[in-house]
């Protein structure tokens, strides 16, 4: 079969097909490079499989490069990778493999080609191309691979219960293809992941959380989002985000399904960014709402402060997901408590003094903040999304003027806790603190200027009042 490989690539293909007549070792390109190849899609790394010895034909084929490029040996996974070109080249001897129920780490005995196909997740991630003389460039395709690739399903090669039981993981990456490619499962596959959907509790938080975050780059990553819901993985993986599910009903009157909310904002915002945290806060905006959610007479559903519990959950989700625990997760939280800010806004008349403490809240991340806001309009009411739309063009507008007026944005008082210590000889204290924010809140209130003249002037006022006295 010809595939659409660069000069470079089919010039690396012909070195290890060399090499691996040389040792008399029957030699194969397979898996993800075959596949992504035939649909055109960009390849990042070739993975060869020979029956025989792995690491050897590394060896023998690094050998050949003018580089020398040094061989990375795994010998516990008993494979070897290359590196040539920015291409990432994998060896391994095709394999057999058993799998005892409480680990995916599974025995390994050398094997056929076939028998190297069957362990694999799925028939489009099967597929194998010969780099043997006699039959070079052959696809090798026992499970219709090729068909499904045409017919955009995903399936495993064998029966779904054992593939997904052996490696729960597998169960993850059909959902992420499903995701990616824009694949259907096929149903037998789908209800097979339903009933194994147990077993993902072996797996690692880390291997979870690489499938989930290929998801998060995904176009639309509703549509694996709902799968995880649908099959209950995301109900073990991440109970939090299934709890926003569902809307209930009092007295006739019920709330908005806050997941395929979420999941909606998600892929709304995805368009205007690839920042995957800016994706993760557009996840996480409302996952308050569960825990704060109340019914009140007279006025319906009620989820009061959920920006604030909101946000105090995620360091807890992003520890138990292995997600950093660094300035990406504060980010994250800051986005989250103020997801509602720039929306209030627009109820009220607009007073500067409302947009200065955004700007100042938000500081860096206003654009971000407000991208997420215009992501999390999604009511179907044309006229109130109109209504809201508009008010919304008109916050930004605002933040534009006062920004321009005040710069208050990476704004710092002029008054220090440093200049205060130093004034009223005073060590680092609660009262140096009431002292510095009454300064600051004076500015953003516009009852002062922001002058440091003015500011400090203001300090003197604030501390006379709290019966501070300066050193003179
Ligand atoms: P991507 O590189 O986009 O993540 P891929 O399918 O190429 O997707 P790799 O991790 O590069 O994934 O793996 C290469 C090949 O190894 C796959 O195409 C598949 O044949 C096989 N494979 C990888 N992980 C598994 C697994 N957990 N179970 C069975 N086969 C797997
Ligand atoms: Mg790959």
């Amino acid at each position: 079969m010809q595939i659409p490989c660069t000069k470079d690539e089919l010039l690396i293909l012909e070195k290890i097909a060399f090499a691996a007549r040389k040792m008399e070792l029957p030699c194969y390109v397979i898996g993800g490079f075959v596949r992504d190849k035939i649909i055109g899609r960009p390849t990042k790394d070739i993975d060869i499989v020979c029956i025989g010895d792995g690491i050897e034909l590394a060896t023998q084929t690094a050998a050949l490069f003018r580089a020398k490029p040094e061989v990375a040996v795994f010998k516990n996974f008993g494979t070897a990778q290359i590196k040539v070109d920015g291409l990432e080249i994998e060896f391994v001897g095709a394999r057999k493999e058993s799998y005892r129920s409480d680990s995916r780490k599974p025995e390994v005995e050398p094997g056929t080609l076939v028998d190297d196909q069957n362990r694999r997740d799925l028939t489009i991630n099967a597929l194998a191309i010969s780099l043997n003389k006699e039959d070079y460039g052959q696809l090798l395709d026992p499970f219709d691979g090729l068909k499904d690739l045409e017919d955009k399903i995903l399936r495993t090669p064998l029966d779904p219960a054992r593939t997904f039981s052996d490696d729960p993981l597998r169960m993850l990456r059909t959902i992420r293809f499903a995701t990616q490619l824009q694949y259907n499962i096929l149903p037998e596959t789908f209800e097979s992941i339903k009933e194994n959907a147990e077993r993902i509790r072996i797996i690692s938080a880390e291997r979870i959380i690489d499938e989930l975050n290929k998801i998060m780059m995904c176009k639309k990553p509703s549509v694996g989002f709902d799968l995880l819901y649908r099959s209950q993985l995301l109900h073990i993986i991440f109970p939090e985000l299934a709890a926003l599910s569902g809307a209930e009903y009092i007295d006739g009157k019920g709330h908005k399904d806050n997941f395929y909310h979420t999941i909606q904002v998600l892929d709304n915002i995805c368009p205007h960014t690839q920042d995957i945290w800016l994706r993760w806060a557009a996840l996480l905006h409302d996952i308050g709402k569960p825990a704060t959610k109340r019914f009140e007479e007279g006025t319906g559903w009620t989820f009061h402060n959920h920006e604030w519990i909101g946000s105090k959950m995620v360091p807890g989700i992003f520890k138990r997901l292995k997600l950093p625990l660094n300035e990406k997760m504060k980010y994250v939280q800051k986005l989250v408590m103020l997801h509602l800010r720039p929306i209030s806004l627009t109820k009220e008349n607009i007073t500067d003094s409302a947009v200065r403490r955004l700007l100042f809240d938000a500081g860096e991340d206003i654009e971000d903040l407000m991208m997420l806001c215009n992501a999390d309009i999604t009511s179907k009411n044309a006229a109130k999304v109109k209504r809201i739309k508009e008010n919304f063009a008109m916050v930004s507008q605002k933040l534009i003027d006062v920004e321009a007026k005040d710069q208050i944005r990476n704004w710092q008082p002029p008054i220090t806790g440093e200049i205060i210590m130093q004034t009223f000889n005073l060590t680092p204290s609660r009262l140096v603190g009431e002292i510095k924010d009454a300064v600051r809140e004076a500015i953003l209130d516009g009852v002062i200027r922001n002058d440091y003249d003015e500011a400090f002037a203001f300090m003197l006022k604030k501390a006379e009042e709290l019966n501070v006295k300066p050193i003179l």
